[in-house]
């Protein structure tokens, strides 16, 4: 998969990108991250990319003209299957969008700034809008680091153990259920002993359960 985000602080994404798993995803040729500084898009000396809102108020808008020719200049080259802007008014970012997302081969991901983008961005460019919750942060970068985050651990042979993203939480729209390591008896702090059974088929069962008691107790609009 190959993951090209747009953005006016791509120093932000250095580091974030070069650590564990999205580090080791790249090593690997699974997945490929590309950052493009959106000013080096714009056209005038100052190199901004902003200006006021027509009809006057407080805060800047970025403009059109530098989205559409990079984004243009990304389309000739490959296509696309979404062109997502990361928006607090978009689809709020959950489980199932990240395992659709992850079977795709490559995404843009544009972060806004400032007040947001002109809104004939996200008419006429835009494929896609999601937010990562109800609330407003500076800038898309956080919204697009998680994004790129969740979607490359789901591709096959990124995560080591294969099994282990699917049984991660909001699969199946349960929680995941409690996990030990050693030791098995910690000041007394014991473990449940069907874990120590041996017999993988109760063990499997009590995971499930505990699950469905976990999601019942802390999601309950999961299970719904
Ligand atoms: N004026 C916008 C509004 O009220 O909806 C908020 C703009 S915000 C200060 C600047 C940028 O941060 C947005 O353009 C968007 O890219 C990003 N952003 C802010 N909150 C976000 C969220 N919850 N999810 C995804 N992106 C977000």
């Amino acid at each position: 998969m190959r993951i090209d985000i747009i953005t006016l602080f791509p120093e932000f994404f250095e580091s974030y990108f070069e650590y564990s798993i999205l580090k080791r995803a790249q090593k690997n040729g699974k997945a490929e991250l590309k950052i493009h500084n959106l000013r080096d898009y714009s056209t005038n000396k100052q190199k901004s990319v902003d200006d006021y809102q027509f009809g006057g108020g407080a805060g800047m808008v970025i403009c059109i003209q530098p989205i559409d020719d990079c984004i243009s200049k990304l389309k000739a080259e490959r296509h696309y299957d979404e062109i997502i802007y990361l928006s607090p008014d978009g689809e709020t970012l959950n489980q199932q969008i990240c395992n659709t997302l992850s079977t795709h081969s490559n995404l843009i991901l544009l972060c806004g700034h400032y007040k947001g983008i002109d809104q004939r961005v996200r008419e006429h460019i835009i494929t896609k809008e999601i937010s990562i919750g109800d609330y407003v942060l500076t800038g898309g970068e956080m919204a697009a680091a998680i994004l790129s985050d969740t979607v490359i651990r789901l591709i096959p042979g990124v995560i080591s153990d294969e099994t282990s993203a699917l049984t991660d939480s909001f699969q199946d729209n349960l929680l995941a259920p409690p996990i030990y390591t050693r030791p098995s008896n910690y000041k007394g702090w014991k473990i449940p002993n069907v874990l120590l059974s041996g017999n993988e088929k109760l063990i499997t069962e009590w995971r499930e359960q505990e699950a469905i008691k976990r999601t019942k107790e802390r999601r309950p609009n999961l299970s719904e």
